[in-house]
Order: structure tokens, then C-alpha cells, then sequence
């Protein structure tokens, strides 16, 4: 049994079929764990859709609006980069409902961890890479609106920039966004987070944690964080066919458990989401996010902390 939840629905999939979003990884990463004994049937929950009083503390009704009823025009689809259906839609909202859900699991807990979401593209009126609905940011609107939470960082090692998070949170002293991420990839406009790491491309593990974990400690040190949320992406892998970094599973492992230590140590709640991962070999990107919740599990024993202490 682990000592925190894992937060999973099986409609999480996209619906994308053979498109290069992997979006029946959602799926199997909650098999791989069970079929390894990580996880057993108590140690999931299953969310419900988030209400759209949460999504629009950060998006736009029109935006919220156009999801729900299919009419985004063919340019909004476009940037989307994904077709729109409504199981994409339901996915989308039991992916920020969960994205909640892993929020107040980690208050609790320490660790909450949502098997989905990580959409760090999208902004308020409008969605972007593959991503409609800012999963993070209405998790932690919500978080601060009921008063869990003051300040939230989020950790973004996703091999693309998060844009999205910038943007949202640009004017929010709240909100302290950390992005690692390849300089030379997508997106091309990227507003500025709190603090960009801009890595050329190729870069391999011990460049890559010899950068982020430091950059981590100092920011937290600073800030202070109430909560902070990572977006795990699985796509700084070597063989990820849309990442130009030379990063390997051992060294994202290493990289998701030195950033949960950092917090851990402070007693700061971790939640974790998923974000993107497009390894040639599916499995590679599901082993990937398999080991960001056993990386959480070491720390979670190495580091017990005063949240678990309590309960
Ligand atoms: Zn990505």
C-alpha cells in the first residue's frame, strides 16, 4: 500500500487513437503499477468531473463554453493540434476534477497524485499542444479560493516550455512558475515564467540536474511554497520523438526524486501530474511515469513528514 493516493479515471484517454500523444498512456501507466505491486485497489481514487466554477476562476466563459458545446472554430482546433471530441472533453474535465482531487489528497498526505493532466499549454481563452483546460492552474485557484493554500509553485520539467503557466499566472505574486525545458523547441512564443531554464539542445542527465536542483532549492528556499505542483513530463528522454534532450530514465528518476525531496524536506505538499511523453516505444514513456510515483513513494518513506505525522 502506498502512503498516498493515486488519482485515476478510466475515461482520463483522450481519444486520440493513433495520434502521437500516446493518450491510452494513462491507462496502462495505472496497469504497469498495479501489474508491479506498487499500487492495489485502495490506493486509487477516482475523481469526478471538475465543476466549471473551477475552471473558470482561470479560463474565459466563451472558452469554457465553446469546449462544452464543439464550436471552436477550425483555427482554435488547429492549435489545439488535437480533434475535438466530447470524450475529450469529459477526459479533459475528470482530469482537472482529479487534478483537484490529488490537491487535497496531498494536503493530507504530503504526496497527491493525479495519473493525468499536467496540460501546462493551455490558456485561458484558448487551448494549445494538446492541451484545452489548464489542469494545475484551476487546482490551485481552487486550493487558494478555499483557503488550503496561500502560495504555490509549479515545478515544470516537461521538455516544452509552459507556456501556459506563464501567462496565467504572469501578474500573481502567488504563483511562482519554474520551467525546465529545451530553448529550441516548441512553443515558440514563450512569456516568461518566474524562472526559465533554458537548456540548448542534447543536453544529458548530470548537465540537467546540476541546473534544475539548485535553481529548485534556492526557489523554494525563497518563496516558500504553501503547495507545489510538478508537471512530470516524460518527454526530456533521449528517444522521445518530440524532445531534443538526452536525458535518461535513471536521470528523470533521479531528477523527479531529487524535486520531491527539496520539498519534502521543507514539508512542503507535493501534487504531481503527468504532462507529455512521445517515446518511440510507449512503454518507455510508461515506465517513465511509473517511476515518478515510486520516486514519490521513496521520499515519501525517506522523508516522513509532519502532514503524515499527523494524520
Ligand atoms: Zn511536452
Amino acid at each position: 500500500m502506498l502512503p498516498f493516493k493515486l488519482v485515476y479515471h478510466e475515461r482520463y484517454d483522450l481519444n486520440l487513437g493513433t495520434h502521437v500523444f500516446p493518450s491510452q498512456k494513462f491507462r496502462l501507466i495505472a496497469e504497469q503499477l498495479r501489474h508491479d505491486k506498487i499500487a492495489g485497489d485502495e490506493d486509487f481514487l477516482r475523481p469526478t468531473q471538475a465543476a466549471d466554477e473551477d475552471l473558470l476562476r482561470v479560463h474565459t466563459g466563451d472558452w469554457v463554453r465553446k469546449l462544452k458545446t464543439g464550436t471552436l472554430t477550425a483555427s482554435e482546433v488547429m492549435k489545439l493540434e488535437i480533434p475535438y471530441s466530447p470524450e475529450l472533453v469529459e477526459a479533459v474535465w475528470l482530469a482537472t476534477g482529479g487534478a483537484i482531487l490529488a490537491a487535497q489528497c496531498a494536503l493530507r498526505d504530503g504526496f497527491g497524485c493525479n495519473l493525468g493532466g499536467g496540460f501546462h499549454h493551455a490558456y485561458p481563452g484558448h487551448g494549445e499542444g494538446f492541451c484545452a483546460i489548464h489542469d494545475v492552474a484551476v487546482a490551485i485557484r481552487r486550493m487558494q479560493a478555499d483557503g488550503a493554500i496561500r502560495k504555490a509553485m509549479i515545478v515544470d520539467t516537461d521538455v516544452h516550455h509552459g507556456n501556459g503557466s506563464a501567462a496565467i499566472f504572469a501578474n500573481d505574486p502567488s504563483v511562482f512558475t519554474l520551467s525546465i525545458h529545451q530553448e529550441s523547441n516548441y512553443p515558440a512564443h514563450k512569456p516568461p515564467s518566474t524562472l526559465d531554464l533554458d537548456l540548448a539542445d542534447r543536453v544529458e542527465d548530470d548537465e540537467y540536474l546540476d541546473i534544475l536542483i539548485p535553481a529548485v532549492e534556492r526557489a523554494i528556499g525563497e518563496f516558500a511554497p504553501d503547495m507545489l505542483f510538478y508537471v512530470g513530463g516524460a518527454d526530456p528522454y533521449r528517444e522521445d520523438q518530440l524532445g531534443g534532450l538526452m536525458l535518461t530514465k535513471v536521470g528523470l528518476k533521479q531528477r523527479d526524486r531529487q524535486v520531491f525531496e527539496a520539498a519534502r524536506k521543507r514539508n512542503i505538499p507535493v501534487v504531481t501530474a503527468l504532462a507529455g511523453g512521445y517515446a518511440r516505444h510507449v512503454a518507455d514513456t510508461v515506465r517513465i511515469h511509473v517511476n515518478t510515483i515510486i520516486a514519490a513513494r521513496e521520499v515519501a518513506e525517506a522523508f516522513p513528514s509532519a502532514a503524515a505525522a499527523r494524520s
